[in-house]
């Protein structure tokens, strides 16, 4: 066991560890927080399993209590790993609380929880362990903030802020401006449903982009540096330029689809790919062309 949670162990600056994702368990990256006073952490796994293996792998750089749990966004594999954390208090944006504590009278009531779990999570991905998920018991952040917060522990600052609107309405970001990294979890996936926006998507990555960061930690890949941030955030805005000059000329969305395909050049950055191409020019003509 120590063994596997020292080998997924990442340390990416001077504070800062990632315990790394697992696609095949749909576990996503979680960020650890080592301060003078005990440790943060950032989303706290899909289960309370994940969870007790991030709370190991803190121990087992250093053995200090965990302080702080930081939920980026009320998705399943964001949360269910709290109830590992006693002891710490859970901080989400004031939405991601809201939505959090209605899905406990909903699909995660005590009583609801195993089956909604059984029909909307373990059928769809088969490779989950059932095991993983015994005993879950949702536990909601206990403190929520509105627009920006700003947490100290032990003299390490981390400033939260608001990046919803393209992979979730509660989505936020985790800035550490001393240690140069920046846990975006799942804000820039796009995600394809009411909450999702082409626009805000580019918008974010206009956002994102003065902040000095050398290391970007999104929810589902390996971390990454500038260079893929700024591949992510060009490939974007030609795609925005793209359908804008299309549109001028009046074409439809079949048009735009024939002229312009997937660049392969962006194959492999961050979570480009053919098929989410397809999506993000399908959104961005739809959005794009309330404005001409
Ligand atoms: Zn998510």
């Amino acid at each position: 066991m120590a063994r596997a949670v020292k080998a997924r162990l990442q340390q990416i600056s001077e504070r800062v560890w990632v315990y790394g994702h697992d696609p095949a368990r749909l576990e996503p990256a979680v960020g650890l927080v080592l301060t003078g006073e005990g440790w943060i952490v950032v989303d706290s796994g899909n289960s309370p399993t994940h969870g007790l293996r991030v709370f190991e792998a803190c121990q087992t750089i250093k053995e200090r209590p965990v302080r702080y749990v930081i939920n980026t966004h009320r998705h399943f594999d964001h949360v269910f790993g709290n109830q590992a954390f006693r002891g710490a208090t859970i901080i989400a944006s004031r939405r991601c609380q809201e939505r959090f504590a209605r899905n406990l009278k909903d699909d995660w009531a005590p009583e609801r929880v195993q089956r909604w779990l059984r029909e909307a999570v373990l059928s769809k991905v088969p490779t989950l362990d059932p095991d993983d998920f015994e005993r879950l018991r949702p536990v909601p952040p206990a403190l929520g903030f509105e627009g920006e917060m700003t947490l100290e522990l032990g003299e390490v600052p981390l400033k939260l802020f608001p990046l919803a609107g393209a992979h979730s309405d509660d989505s936020i970001g985790v800035y550490l401006p001393r240690e140069r990294v920046l846990i975006l979890s799942d804000a820039l996936y796009f995600h394809e449903g009411p909450e999702a926006r082409f626009l805000k998507l580019l918008r974010l990555l206009d956002y994102l982009a003065p902040l000095e960061v050398d290391v970007y930690v999104p929810g589902h890949e390996a971390p990454h540096g500038r260079a893929t941030f700024e591949a992510l955030r060009a490939y974007v805005r030609e795609l925005a330029h793209g359908v804008k000059a299309l549109l001028r000329r009046g074409a439809s969305e079949r048009d735009v689809l024939d002229a312009l395909p997937f660049d392969k050049r962006y194959e492999g950055v961050s979570f480009l790919s053919p098929r989410l191409h397809r999506r993000l020019v399908q959104a961005a003509y739809r959005e794009l062309s309330l404005w001409h």
